[in-house]
C-alpha cells in the first residue's frame, strides 16, 4: 500500500474483548468480513481473570483467557480478521464512510466502526504511584500477584474486582491489607462474604473508611511501605483536616489498585460521538432496533465504552451481537464499493 492509500474495509471492530469479538461473530456470519483490531490489552479484561464463574453454558466456570480464545477461533471460523493495532483516530468524511488511523500506521476507510475497545484500569494520582506502577504498584493481581510472593500486600477498593483480587493474592501473600474509602462495600454479597471468610482466618485485614496518601520505594527496590488516612465518617482524604483522620505507615511491599476503569474512547473525540463527562459512549438504547447507534451514522458502540453500570461479560456479548446486527442493519442501505480495495487517501477532500 502506498502512503497515499488506504485499504476500505466494510467493517471494522475495534477491540477483542468480550464485546469486540461477539460483533465479530455476528459480523462474520451476517458476511460483513470485520477487520478486528487488537489493541494493546489483547482479549479485554477477561484475559485477566482466571477463573469465570459466570458465564452461562460453562456450569464449572471457565479461565478468562480460554474464552476469549474460544470466541476468537469462533471469529475467525465466520471470516474475522484479526489484526493488531490501537485506533489513533477516526474521522467521519462527507462521502459517510470513516476514517481509521491505526498505532501501526495503516490506514482504513470503512463503512460501519463497532466501538468495543473497553476500558482500561484507573489509577488514583497519588505520590509514588506513577513512579512505581510496574515496580510494586499495579492494577491486576492476576498479572503480577505471584510476583511478591510472601510479601504483605495492599488492594484499594471496595468493588467486586477488589474483593476478586484480594481474596486471590492470599494464594501469595503473608497478609492482604484491603482498603475502601467508606464503610460499605459496593461488592455484590458473595464476593463480601468470600472477603470475610479470609478476613476470619487471619489471611486479610479489611481496613475500611481508609484511603491510601503515598506509595514510598524505588523502582529499583519496589515498594517500602504506603501512607494510609483514616477516619470513621469515611473519606478520610476529604477530611484530612479533621483532627480525627489518623495517618499510619503499613510495609507493604505490594499495591494494587481495584478502583474501577476508564472507557477507551478518546480516539472518538472528532467523531461528533456523543459522549458523557467521563468519556462513556452514549447510545440510541430503547428496546427497538438500532440501540448501539451513536450520534454519528456508521458508528456503534457496545461494552465496556457504552455501559457503566453491568461491566459483565455476559452483557457485553450481547451488546457486541447486538452492535454488529445494527451495523448490518446499516450496511444494508450502504452500497459495498469493492471489497478491500485501495482508494485514494482524501478523496473527500
Ligand atoms: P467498581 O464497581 O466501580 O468499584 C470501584 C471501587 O473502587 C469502589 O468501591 C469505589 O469506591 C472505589 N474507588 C473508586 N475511585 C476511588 C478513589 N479515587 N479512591 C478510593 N477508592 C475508589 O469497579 P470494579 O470493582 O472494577 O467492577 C467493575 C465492574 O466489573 C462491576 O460491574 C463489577 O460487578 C464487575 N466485576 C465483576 C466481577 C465478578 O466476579 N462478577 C469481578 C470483577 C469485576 P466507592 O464504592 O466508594 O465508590
Amino acid at each position: 500500500m502506498t502512503e497515499d492509500a488506504v485499504e476500505h474495509r466494510r467493517m471494522i471492530v475495534s477491540g477483542t474483548g468480550i464485546a469486540g469479538l461477539s460483533a465479530a461473530i455476528y459480523a462474520g456470519r451476517a458476511n460483513n468480513d470485520p477487520l478486528v483490531l487488537e489493541g494493546d490489552e489483547p482479549g479485554g479484561q477477561l484475559t485477566l481473570t482466571t477463573d469465570v464463574a459466570n458465564y452461562p453454558g460453562f456450569p464449572d466456570g471457565i479461565g478468562g483467557p480460554e474464552l476469549v480464545q474460544r470466541m476468537k477461533d469462533q471469529a475467525m471460523r465466520f471470516g474475522a480478521d484479526m489484526q493488531h493495532g490501537v485506533v489513533e483516530s477516526a474521522q467521519k468524511r462527507k462521502d459517510g464512510r470513516i476514517d481509521v488511523e491505526v498505532s501501526t500506521g495503516d490506514r482504513y476507510v470503512c463503512d460501519a466502526l463497532v466501538a468495543a475497545s473497553g476500558a482500561s484500569a484507573r489509577t488514583l494520582g497519588v505520590p509514588g504511584e506513577e513512579e512505581l506502577l510496574g515496580y510494586g504498584v499495579s492494577t491486576c493481581a492476576t498479572c503480577d500477584g505471584a510476583f511478591f510472593r510472601g510479601e504483605d500486600m495492599l488492594v484499594v477498593g471496595g468493588g467486586d474486582a477488589a474483593m476478586e483480587e484480594a481474596t486471590f493474592l492470599t494464594k501469595f501473600a503473608d497478609t492482604v491489607y484491603l482498603a475502601h474509602r467508606r464503610e460499605n462495600f459496593r461488592a455484590e454479597a458473595h464476593w463480601v462474604d468470600r472477603l470475610e471468610e479470609h478476613a476470619d482466618e487471619g489471611d486479610i485485614e479489611v481496613m475500611k473508611n481508609t484511603e491510601l496518601l503515598e506509595v514510598s520505594g524505588t523502582p529499583e527496590d519496589g515498594v517500602d511501605h504506603v501512607t494510609l488516612a483514616r477516619n470513621e465518617t469515611g473519606y478520610p482524604k476529604e477530611n484530612i483536616d479533621d483532627p480525627a483522620t489518623e495517618t499510619l505507615d503499613l510495609d507493604v511491599g505490594a499495591v494494587f489498585l481495584a478502583i474501577g476503569h476508564t472507557p477507551n474512547t478518546g480516539y472518538l473525540e472528532d467523531t461528533g460521538v456523543e459522549m458523557d463527562d467521563r468519556g462513556y459512549i452514549e447510545t440510541v438504547g430503547g428496546d427497538g432496533g438500532g440501540q448501539t447507534k451513536t450520534a454519528v451514522e456508521g458508528i456503534f458502540g457496545a461494552g465496556d465504552v457504552v455501559d457503566h453500570h453491568y461491566q459483565q461479560a455476559v452483557t457485553a456479548g450481547g451488546m457486541g451481537s447486538k452492535a454488529a446486527m445494527d451495523a448490518d442493519e446499516y450496511l444494508e442501505e450502504i452500497p459495498a464499493a469493492g471489497e478491500r480495495t485501495e482508494v485514494a487517501a482524501g478523496a473527500d477532500d
